[in-house]
């Protein structure tokens, strides 16, 4: 990954210690890594799994109800993720910043990688940014994130693991009802939906998407084809309904069920 066009940049305002003129010392690092010694065979990580903003940003002019919604979030995804590489023994890492500050699953020419509107939200605060505290953004948030994905599959590459994105989806989007429990996402490498979506699908109730809210593009998504594409990492975006994550009992119902389907990730 260390030609890639995110990792080559650089960027202006950053001092050479290192020091981030967006985070304050006090404040979360871009990411976590969770379970860091899981043996499973499998990389989990967690794009939009936080709604928190750097202090230096402030609310970037939104509400604080609207910073609680979908749009600064994936609501529930990051307790599903912690859970599930729990059961399956899996290292994870997760995104420690709002997507409102930077979407970390989008390319950086798209427009949406700092959004000036979200689900037609206007965030004033991401109006009108130069070019220094884009690129800061995109260094402090973006690059941590995504080094500590090719960092984690560079040491684990024998043999080679799977990687597994868990995000979850607003149900529904403008007038439109989207009618899933979960949906199986992917791009180009089928194997993985090929393995969990007659697992999923045995059980009668559950509406199974696949490539559903939306299938995976280069153009819109980053983190697999990047990370998993790329380095030929069997791979899946598992997409969850925000209606079926409202209770903590929802949320373990999906760490059991998800990892029952997973299992033969933590057999190694
Ligand atoms: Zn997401």
């Amino acid at each position: 990954m260390t030609n890639s066009a995110w990792d080559r940049l650089s960027v202006p305002g950053l001092d050479d210690a290192g020091q981030s003129p967006l985070l304050e010392p006090d404040e979360p690092a871009p990411f976590e890594l969770f379970n860091s010694r899981g043996t499973a065979n499998a990389l989990l990580v967690c794009d939009h799994a936080s709604n928190r903003l750097p202090r230096r940003l402030g609310t970037l002019g939104l509400q604080p109800a609207q910073l609680q919604q979908h749009i600064a979030w994936d609501l529930g995804a990051a307790a599903v993720a912690r859970g599930l590489a729990q059961a399956l023994d899996a290292s994870l890492i997760l995104s420690g910043y709002s997507r409102l500050a930077i979407d970390v699953n989008r390319p950086l020419e798209n427009p949406e990688l700092i959004p000036r509107q979200s689900a037609g939200i206007p965030i004033p605060g991401n109006q009108r940014l130069n070019r220094t505290e884009r690129y800061v953004r995109i260094a402090t948030l973006f690059q941590s994130y995504h080094r500590a994905i090719a960092r984690w599959l560079d040491l684990h590459h024998a043999p080679a693991p799977c990687m597994l994105s868990l995000h979850s989806f607003t149900p529904r989007l403008g007038g439109d009802w989207r009618p899933w429990d979960i949906g199986l996402c992917y791009g180009r490498d089928t194997r993985l939906v090929e393995r969990l979506r007659p697992i999923l699908q045995q059980e009668k109730s559950l509406v199974v998407g696949d490539n559903q809210p939306y299938a995976m593009k280069d153009i819109h998504d980053f983190t697999l084809p990047t990370h998993a594409e790329t380095r030929g990492i069997p791979y899946i975006m598992i997409e969850i309904s925000q209606d079926r994550l409202q209770t903590s009992a929802q949320i373990a119902t999906w760490i059991e069920r998800l990892s029952r389907a997973c299992e033969w990730i933590a057999d190694g």
